[in-house]
């Protein structure tokens, strides 16, 4: 499938039909091959029109956000963190450790509702308006090409000509600030991972103590270097699973970028001063056939196919048709975000029934999740017997055993802890002496020897009770067993 690159201003005031394309067999072959299987590389036309202004301003947005998220601090805690190293995650200042397991599924369930219902809902806006590399790929490494080796005709002429110095010069000068801006971009991925303190130690630090975090930084660089200089489209393509899973959940009422075929069919180039009216006798319809919606196509598709697993939805086409439409003085709107119904049925966009079930379910999600963040204590402690180890009598003839205390402090102040036991008369030593102080939004791991007298033992195992002090003030209860020996003699 050829694609045109020429404006329709470019031909005069006459759009004139591609010649030779073949419109039926689009799903016999990828938009991005060769029918020898070869790569076709793509060069899309800069596109201009209100929802590609409106792009730019939400992408401004989002990359702000994205490249200040490290930095940003709240309570002195991150944005956005998920240090997989230290298992250490902060979401809106929040911090949240492996513990937090419950929060996690119902998070991760309410993004995949979210995910469902946004999709059916609203087709791939996320794709075409949030996705960090579309507005990456499209808002910043296509917009540095364009002004660099200039709009895709310049491009195409560019990458046919033989290698010349100035060749060697613009496309020097081009890889060398991608691959810069790929250097910023896995920064900035790094900085999520181990947290912006960490990596700016990396930074200042002797590089040879940093082999490895030297290592990932590289190894990141080349690979956001291979995808927006190379891979490209190709990301979205072949391995973003939404593409694909998004068949599975829009249906005929999902909002999409769509072509209206009814007002657009049968597509033919248009005459001069030929008016709508002359056209519908002749059996056209709006569709002038000009390709600008497909020389605009990041992914290289024709919308006009139908809805399609390559479109990103990135409303290029739209932009593209009604730049024709206008100068046509035909309306808007080609091209255009509607239903599949509203399109072919006039219906408009409706509330189904699926729709408000998944709404349901993520309002319950989201409930359930506010109330696991907000209802968790400031202190949570976990007390189990140590691993392998089992009773044994000290000289005195007490029971003693040895458990392993984990503390999570979630406040924004160091806790001194204490324990007591609670149903037992007898002896509790936090190992490693002096007092237990747990850090502000931080773990502690500690061991504590509980040691009882035979008589207070209740069987080989004795249920215990144990009481945990903040600062002085009892806030939580934990129970644990105490393993005894089979023979002691009990009080009851
Ligand atoms: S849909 Fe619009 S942009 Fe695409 S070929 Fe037809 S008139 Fe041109
Ligand atoms: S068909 Fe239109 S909306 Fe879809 S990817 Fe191509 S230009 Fe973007």
């Amino acid at each position: 499938m050829s694609t045109s690159t020429e404006s329709p201003g470019a031909k005069g005031p006459e759009f004139q039909a591609e010649q030779a394309v073949d419109w039926t067999d689009f799903r016999d072959h990828l938009s991005t091959a060769e029918r020898s299987g070869k790569r076709r590389w793509l060069y899309p036309k800069r596109v201009q029109g209100r929802f590609y202004r409106a792009r730019t301003y939400v992408s401004w947005m989002l990359l702000a956000v994205l490249f200040a998220g490290p930095l940003i601090r709240i309570h002195g805690n991150p944005l956005l963190m998920f240090n997989l190293v230290e298992r250490r995650f902060a979401v809106l200042g929040q911090i949240f450790w492996p513990h937090d397991m419950v929060v996690f599924a119902v998070a991760l369930l309410l993004g995949l509702t979210s995910i469902i219902i946004f999709t059916t809902a609203f087709g791939r806006l996320w794709c075409g308006w949030t996705c960090p590399q579309t507005l990456l790929m499209e808002m910043v490494f296509r917009k540095l090409e364009c002004a660099i080796e200039g709009d895709s005709v310049q491009q195409r002429a560019l990458a046919a000509a033989p290698w010349s110095a100035r060749k060697l010069l613009t496309k020097g000068v081009k890889h060398a600030i991608f691959f810069g801006l790929s250097f910023v971009i896995a920064n900035t991925l790094l900085s999520y991972i181990i947290g912006s303190e960490q990596l700016l130690g990396i930074i200042r630090d002797d590089p040879r103590r940093h082999l490895t975090g030297l290592a990932f930084m590289l190894l990141f660089t080349l690979l956001f270097y291979a995808i927006f200089a190379r891979f490209r489209e190709q990301a979205c393509i072949f391995i973003c699973p939404y593409g694909r899973f998004q068949s599975t959940v829009i249906d005929e009422n999902t909002l999409v970028v769509a072509y209206d075929h009814p007002r657009g069919e049968r597509r033919g180039a248009w005459r001069h001063r030929q008016t709508a009216d002359a056209r519908r006798a002749a059996g056209l319809g709006d569709c002038v056939n000009c390709r600008q919606c497909v020389a605009v196509c990041p992914t290289g598709i024709d919308i006009r196919d139908g809805t399609q697993m390559e479109c990103v939805n990135c409303t290029a086409c739209i932009d593209a048709c009604d730049a024709v439409m206008d100068r046509l003085g035909r309306p808007r709107g080609l091209i255009r975000y509607a239903s599949l119904n509203s399109i072919e049925r006039g219906e408009p966009v409706r509330f189904t029934p699926r729709l408000g079930a998944y709404l349901g379910l993520l309002a319950g999600l989201a409930g359930l999740l506010t109330w696991l963040v907000f209802s968790r204590s400031g202190l949570e402690t976990t007390l189990l017997r140590a691993p392998g180890a089992l009773f044994y009598q000290t000289a005195d003839g007490k029971i003693a055993n040895l458990y392993t205390v984990k503390l999570v402090n979630r406040t924004t102040r160091d806790i001194a802890v204490q324990f007591k036991l609670a149903n037992a008369v007898g002896d509790l030593q936090v190992m490693g002496g002096g007092g237990l102080i747990v850090p502000k939004q931080d773990l502690a791991t500690t061991s504590v020897l509980i040691d009882l007298p035979p008589s207070a033992l209740q069987g080989p195992t004795t249920r215990l009770r144990v009481r945990v002090y903040a600062d002085g003030q009892m806030v939580e209860t934990l129970r644990t067993m105490f393993i005894g020996p089979e023979h002691e003699e009990h009080d009851d």
